[in-house]
């Protein structure tokens, strides 16, 4: 494996291979960009095939940080880490504790929140041993849980959609499918719900999308057909790659707006949407949310200005898709292009770590 030359590819600015026998941590930390600020991403602990899978999801996920919070004007670069094992076999206190100390060794260029595989408790646990952890408990001054504010974003994204679309941004008797109701998936559905729109579930757990639908009065569709809906917007909320060339050809909706991160499975992915008509709001635009949350704890958390912050999703969203239009471009390409003009902005450099307490 060509390490350095796989992480010189999207200039990585550091990678960190961590190693504790006594636990049997296997870690890798991935500082994309601290150009704008500390470097924030969560953790993902996950049964990676092999340690070259690992090294590429690190690196992939560490980028989109960068662009994520560079998009949404926070004064955070981008970074990941992943534990490779698997979550529920190989958690342990000791393992998070000395993961944390990797993290904390770092001196806050890297500020660490959870992710798939990784709970609320754990970041409590990775917070006995460094500060530099979002996402922690209340009742140590955190956040929590990040999956509600990043709903509630979602809801900001598609309220723009509509407003481009159909110059009304109210998404009440509109029809959303919504595919994938895990965390934030249930949570955006019974938002949408509860302001009018009408709204279809999908899980690949039959259960829970039964048990979502009746809680909130939505109708479901088999997972294999969820993005075939005739639907105003679909919102891909499971896992990444939910849009490929097979998956777009058959898609019957007027956008796409959802919280899963990477829904686009490969670079052709964009100019396929435009060329069937369907709007897609990038999904690190739109599924910011839970970030600004979370990154408000550096300052000591505030839910009005954390609240705020996710408002102006509609804002971001709406000046995309109007450069996008206005410049004959896909709205990835417009998002992509707000962000390298930030990161390229004159006195833009590595910055150290603020944090307060
Ligand atoms: P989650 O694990 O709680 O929920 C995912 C749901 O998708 C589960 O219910 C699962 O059964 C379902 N699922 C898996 N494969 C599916 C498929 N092929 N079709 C339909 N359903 C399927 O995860 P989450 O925290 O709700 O996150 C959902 C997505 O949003 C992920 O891609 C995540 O990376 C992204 N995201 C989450 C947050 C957050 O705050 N939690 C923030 C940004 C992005």
């Amino acid at each position: 494996m060509e390490v350095f030359e796989r992480a010189a590819g999207e200039h990585h600015e550091q990678v960190v291979f961590c190693l504790d026998a006594s636990t049997g941590l296997r870690a890798i930390v991935a500082i994309h960009s601290t150009a704008l600020g500390p470097a924030l991403g969560g953790t993902r602990f996950h049964p990676y095939p092999s340690e070259a899978e690992a090294l590429d999801d690190v690196l992939r996920l560490a980028r989109q940080m960068t662009y994520k919070s560079a998009a949404a004007g926070l004064d955070l670069g981008g970074g990941k880490a992943v534990i490779l094992g698997d979550p529920g076999r190989d958690r342990s206190e000791g393992l998070f504790r000395a993961y944390a100390r990797f993290v904390d060794s770092l001196g806050g260029r890297y500020i660490t929140a959870e992710d798939v595989g990784t709970t609320q408790d754990d970041m409590d646990l990775v917070r006995t041993e460094t500060r530099h952890v979002t996402g922690v408990s209340l009742s140590l001054g955190g956040s929590g849980d990040p999956s509600v504010a990043t709903a509630k974003g979602v809801v900001r994204a598609m309220e723009a959609v509509a407003a481009h679309l159909w110059r009304d941004r109210t998404l009440a008797g509109r029809h959303v499918v919504v595919s994938g109701v895990g965390k934030v998936g249930a949570e955006l559905a019974g938002r949408l719900r509860r302001i009018g729109a009408h709204v279809t579930v999908s899980d690949v757990r039959a259960a829970v999308a039964e048990q979502v639908a009746c809680a909130i009065g939505a109708d479901t569709v088999h997972p294999d057909k969820a993005h075939a809906t005739e639907c105003d917007v679909f919102a891909p909320c499971a896992l990444g790659g939910a849009l490929n060339p097979v998956s777009i050809a058959e898609l019957r909706c007027a956008a796409v707006v959802g919280s899963a991160n990477n829904q686009l499975a490969d670079q052709s992915c964009p100019a396929r949407l435009a060329e069937a008509g369907v709007l897609y709001a990038p999904d690190y635009i739109a599924n910011v949310g839970g970030v600004i949350n979370i990154a408000q704890e550096l300052a000591g958390y505030d839910p009005d200005r954390a609240e705020a912050g996710i408002d102006r999703i509609f804002q971001t969203t709406t000046t995309v898709l109007a450069a996008a239009a206005q410049g004959r471009i896909t709205p990835v390409e417009a998002a992509d292009a707000l962000v390298e003009a930030r990161l390229r902005a004159p006195g833009v450099r590595a910055r150290r770590p603020v944090r307060k307490g």
